[in-house]
């Protein structure tokens, strides 16, 4: 007999969005009086995260790092190569996403919500309002924080009308100026750079896949972009690396500066390839993107272009 346990999970590499989601919807579901739901974690949480649940007093998902044999809904994602290991083997009940369609397969029908939308809570605040499910205080700080976090302050072109109506809702229940915690929140993701080049590629690093062709993409935030170039050699140093190690055509990283709205592409892979789906100059290993916070709208299409 299967455990009757559900777990409710994001994508590996957690970033804010996929641990309010599990948070908020495993709270949601038990609202709805379904039992034996769990919240979990497919890694470890980043420091934006962790302030996040600090902030909202919250206590961490579980970690869940295999899913054979368990009962999962999966939040923010739908790739096998983003999700908890073993995925293959999990029985998945709902999927709940606002990502291109990827490769995770059922053996049955189920609910699969996915939607254009600023972040994955945002659809969530929706289930919230159709059911009457009330909005606590710090329920609603931590589905704003997903909102803030995935689009950067709503400053992503991947912001809907539906997020913009949501953080002013939650902002006011939340009793929080969306702006102010906003940027404390973002400030806090963006202290990443001072940690190892491996910790910076991997801790919001994404994998795509065509075929048995694969591309990393990595971000991180930032407030100078100078002095996060600083770093340029040892990052591209260790972009080199993983890239023969796990067998990637192509690893990128997305220094993305949250107050001028630039991302500086740092590129490790065939240069002429990518200079010609991108267009653009490349200078060391770089190529400048003006106005680009996106990896899902404004870097992935090419990427996925590339393999
Ligand atoms: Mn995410
Ligand atoms: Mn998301």
């Amino acid at each position: 007999m299967r455990s009757k346990t559900i777990y409710v999970v994001g994508h590996i590499n957690p970033d804010t969005d996929s641990i309010t989601s599990a948070i908020s919807y495993a709270h949601f579901l038990c609202e709805r009086h379904k039992h034996h739901i769990i919240a979990a974690a497919a890694g470890s949480l980043n420091p934006e995260t962790k302030w996040v649940l600090r902030y909202w007093k919250t206590k961490k998902p579980m970690l869940l790092q295999d899913a054979k044999d368990k009962n999962v809904i999966i939040v923010d994602h739908n790739e096998i190569h983003q999700a908890v290991k073993n995925i293959r083997q999990a029985n998945i009940l709902e999927i709940i996403d606002h990502h291109r369609i990827g490769d995770v397969e059922t053996i049955h029908p189920i609910p699969f919500e996915n939607e254009p939308r600023g972040s994955t809570t945002s659809i969530i605040a929706d289930r919230f309002s159709w059911f009457k499910v009330p909005i606590s205080r710090k329920m609603a700080g931590l589905i704003l924080s997903g909102i803030l976090s995935d689009t950067i302050l709503l400053n992503s072109p991947t912001t809907t009308r539906k997020d913009r109506e949501w953080v002013r809702r939650l902002a006011k229940i939340a009793g929080v100026d969306y702006k102010k915690y906003g940027r404390k929140m973002l400030k806090e993701g963006c202290d990443l750079i001072r940690f190892s080049p491996n910790k910076i590629l991997l801790t919001d690093f994404k994998t795509f896949a065509k075929g048995d062709k694969k591309a990393g993409v990595g971000q991180i935030t930032v407030t100078s972009t100078i002095d996060a170039l600083h770093k340029r050699h040892v990052l591209l140093n260790e972009m080199d690396r993983i890239r023969m190690k796990k067998n990637f055509k192509y690893v990128f990283l997305m220094i993305t500066n949250i107050i001028t709205l630039q991302t500086d592409l740092l590129i490790s892979g065939d240069l002429d390839k990518v200079k010609k789906i991108f267009r653009k100059p490349i200078n060391n290993n770089t190529i400048v993107l003006k106005n680009v916070v996106s990896r899902k709208k404004q870097v992935q299409p090419y990427v996925l272009k590339l393999i």
